[in-house]
Formats: C-alpha cells, sequence, structure tokens
C-alpha cells in the first residue's frame, strides 16, 4: 500500500492511501476538499473510501464535498461518533477489521483525545489522528487521563517497534522542546530535535516516526521512567510516582507550554 501525505489547513496532514493491485484510494482525515482532490486527480486513482480516526471539523471537514464529487464513497468512524461526522456510513468498533481495494486494515479504539477516536491499520502502518503525536499526543478533551494513558501506552504502546505512525499535525518541534523541559539529558530528544529543525527548514515533515524512536522521546509513553520522574517530582512534589498521575501531570503541563 502507498501512503501519501497531504498538508491541509495550518499544519494538518490528510492521507491518501493507494491500492497499488486495483488503483484504488482511500483518504484519512480530509481536513479540506481540495487538496485531496487535486491529489487524486494527480495520482489518477478512483477515491472510494475515508477513514474519520474522529469527528473534529479539521479531521472530517473535507467529507461532505468529497461525498459529493464522489457519489457512494464510504466514510468510516467510531460508532459513537454517529451524528458527529458527516456522511458516516460505516460505524465502526475496537478490533474491526476494514478495506479498500485489496488493503485490509484494523481498528483500535482510542478513547481520550475524543470518546470515539481511532486507529488505522493497515500491516505495520498505523494512522493515529490526534491520539498519538511524534514528541506528543493529543489533549484529552472527551475522555480521562487514564482512558488516554491507556490509549497510547496499552492500546498502541503494544504494537511492534517498526510500526510507522502517521499523525494527525506537524507539532513534532513544539512537542520535542517540551520534552526537553522534562529530560534536558536525553540524547534522543536532542538529536531528533536537532534532525527535525533541518527537515522543517527545508519545508519537509516529520511524519511518519517509528514507534521505537517514539520510545525514546515521547513523554507520554515514558511516564514510567525514572529521570522523567525526577523532573516531573521537582516541578511538582505531590505528583504519585505511578505512570497515570505521572501522565496526568505531564499533559497539564503541556496544556501550558
Ligand atoms: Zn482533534
Amino acid at each position: 500500500m502507498k501512503v501519501i501525505p497531504i498538508p491541509c489547513l495550518n499544519d494538518n496532514f490528510a492521507y491518501l492511501l493507494i491500492c497499488p493491485e486495483t488503483n484504488e484510494a482511500a483518504v484519512v482525515d480530509p481536513s479540506e476538499y481540495e487538496p485531496v482532490f487535486k491529489e487524486v486527480q494527480k495520482r489518477k486513482v478512483t477515491l472510494t473510501t475515508i477513514f474519520n480516526t474522529h469527528h473534529h471539523w479539521d479531521h472530517v471537514g473535507g467529507n461532505d464535498e468529497l461525498s459529493r464529487h464522489f457519489p457512494g464513497i464510504k466514510i468510516h468512524a467510531h460508532i459513537s461518533d454517529r451524528d458527529r461526522v458527516p456522511g458516516q456510513t460505516d460505524f465502526l468498533e475496537d478490533g474491526d477489521f476494514v478495506q479498500f481495494g485489496n488493503q485490509k486494515g484494523s481498528i483500535l479504539h482510542n478513547p481520550g483525545h475524543t470518546s470515539g477516536a481511532i486507529t488505522y491499520l493497515f500491516g505495520n502502518m498505523a494512522f493515529t489522528g490526534d491520539t498519538l503525536f511524534s514528541g506528543g499526543c493529543g489533549r484529552v478533551f472527551e475522555g480521562t487521563m487514564e482512558q488516554m494513558h491507556h490509549s497510547l501506552n496499552v492500546k498502541i504502546g503494544k504494537l511492534p517497534d517498526d510500526t510507522q505512525l502517521y499523525f494527525g499535525h506537524e507539532y513534532t518541534e513544539n512537542n520535542l522542546r517540551f520534552a526537553q523541559t522534562l529530560e534536558p539529558k536525553n540524547e534522543d530528544i536532542q538529536s531528533q530535535l536537532t534532525q527535525i529543525r533541518k527537515l522543517r527548514s527545508e519545508g519537509k515533515w516529520s511524519t511518519p516516526s517509528l514507534l521505537s524512536s517514539e520510545r525514546k522521546i515521547n513523554p507520554f509513553l515514558r511516564c514510567h521512567d525514572q529521570t522523567l520522574q525526577k523532573h516531573v517530582i521537582q516541578k511538582q512534589p505531590d505528583t504519585n510516582l505511578d505512570p497515570v498521575s505521572i501522565f496526568t501531570v505531564i499533559r497539564k503541563l503541556k496544556d501550558q507550554f
């Protein structure tokens, strides 16, 4: 399966997925119609499917116009996003299978950022929306901190090291600057930050990111790390040392960063 990132709005990514055997395509999170339509035309593929990771407008904004231009297009989202995702035709639950062309995938339900947030898995590729970013995670709007911690560390965290993460926003540089405040001596964060700044200065993006790398640099996957815990305790001396309490403190610190 071929994946083409399509930058949308200010810092969003939609992703065009192409089945090389059938020339059918799917799009993950079409924030807007125009850039997606252009890419579909340029690649000369048949767009049959939309995969929405959650209901936020900057992830579903292109649904209506795409379904007008591609009648019969299937629109997937979590079952709990019924009436919140424009044009939804397929109502998914944790572990459900999805398909376009000959490409078969499955979903993980990841409540936290929103109650119906999902990750789409195709082979070693994961489309995480606003649940997991490179160096960070989404804000916890509708779920609890426990749910978000579980979604990231248990559901996504159990995936293999070589999983390629295709996330919803280019927030990586800011995320890593925050990560550095928690682990100033973490050399992986420092070298990743240097690399990302170079990429960005060349007009390139940081998507996708490897899960093995995120385990070394992303504070929201590192709540068990003792050095990180020590820095959190310095900032908030009354914090318990269990991973969910650490997660809660760093998510709140990031909200203010
Ligand atoms: Zn969102």
